[in-house]
């Protein structure tokens, strides 16, 4: 995966998350296997908590703390797993992905697979459903995730390792959860066709109807923000990746997400159970270390 142009740099300032290649990052992540990947910072923390007890890891009496800068984002270490927010959209979670893929390198830490657990709004589905993405499509429906570099629209194929969706998705408990494509758009208001936005979109309500509808029939059953990004630079790092999402509305029944907070802590909790599970499932047979 290396980039040799990073080579030349003496000292490689992770700026996002207060880290630098001249700190021993082998000692520190050397035994990654697994990072997890969600926009709250908040949710993250909780979810480092649900990670230390489902793989028996101590919590230090002072509680879990973040490691590097905690300006935009949290990063923590739970035994072999990271667990890090990543803020919304694809320019948030990019400029993570760049930099903890060089901190996994620089750590010379091996076979490490990235999960993005996230929230998204359902096409056809229950709200409490969880989708693990088979496919991950744009908002022109093609499985690309295009970027402007240099004046030029830079286009890269989107990828899901398979096995690993599916062995997440043999780890669901007691509620819904299938595979599916994830739409993954540049915002959530008229880039996921919403007629709720503070202006008036440039479609109609059927126009817009019509596009998701399209979109249900070639196979999407979720769409968030940032999946094509996720998928397309995990592809080109030649990482395992996986997505897998808690749904909160079913977008062909209306634009406003009406689910109580105790309901999206609830659907959001699925999808934390069945990543948690898998971990437990993948990682308990490895001896652990308990360094937070
Ligand atoms: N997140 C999204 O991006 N869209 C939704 O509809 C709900 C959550």
């Amino acid at each position: 995966m290396k980039n040799p142009n990073l080579n030349n740099i003496e000292i490689d300032h992770l700026y996002h998350l207060g880290l630098d290649s001249s700190q021993d990052l082998n000692a520190m992540f050397g035994d990654v296997k697994f990072v997890c990947m969600m926009g709250s910072s908040l949710r993250i923390k909780d979810f480092a908590e649900k990670v230390s007890s489902s793989l028996g890891v101590e919590i230090p009496e002072e509680g879990i703390q973040p490691i590097g800068k905690t300006e935009r984002c949290s990063l923590y270490k739970v035994g072999p797993v990271i667990c890090v927010s990543h803020g919304m959209g694809a320019p948030s979670i990019l400029i993570f992905l760049h930099e903890l893929s060089k901190l996994i390198e620089y750590a010379r830490a091996s076979d490490v697979r990235f999960i993005r657990i996230g929230t998204s709004g359902a096409l056809g589905l229950t709200p409490g459903t969880v989708v693990v993405s088979e496919g991950v499509l744009n908002g022109k429906l093609e499985p690309i995730f295009e970027q402007i570099g240099l004046g030029k629209t830079l286009r890269y194929e989107t990828g899901i390792h398979l096995p690993l969706a599916e062995g997440l998705l043999q780890s669901r408990g007691d509620f819904e959860a299938v595979l599916g494509l994830t739409l993954g758009t540049d915002d959530f208001y008229e880039g996921q066709g919403r007629m709720d936005g503070a202006l008036l979109p440039p479609y109609s309500e059927e126009e817009s109807m019509n596009f998701l509808k399209l979109a249900h029939e070639k196979g999407v059953r979720n769409i968030e923000m940032e999946s094509t990004a996720f998928a397309s630079f995990c592809r080109r790092a030649n990482i395992s990746a996986a997505i897998v999402c808690a749904t909160f509305i079913n977008r062909l029944n209306g634009d406003q997400v009406t689910t109580t907070a105790e309901e999206q802590m609830k659907f959001s909790s699925y999808a934390d159970e069945l990543v948690l599970s898998y971990l437990r499932r993948t990682l308990l047979p490895l001896p652990l270390i308990s360094n937070l």
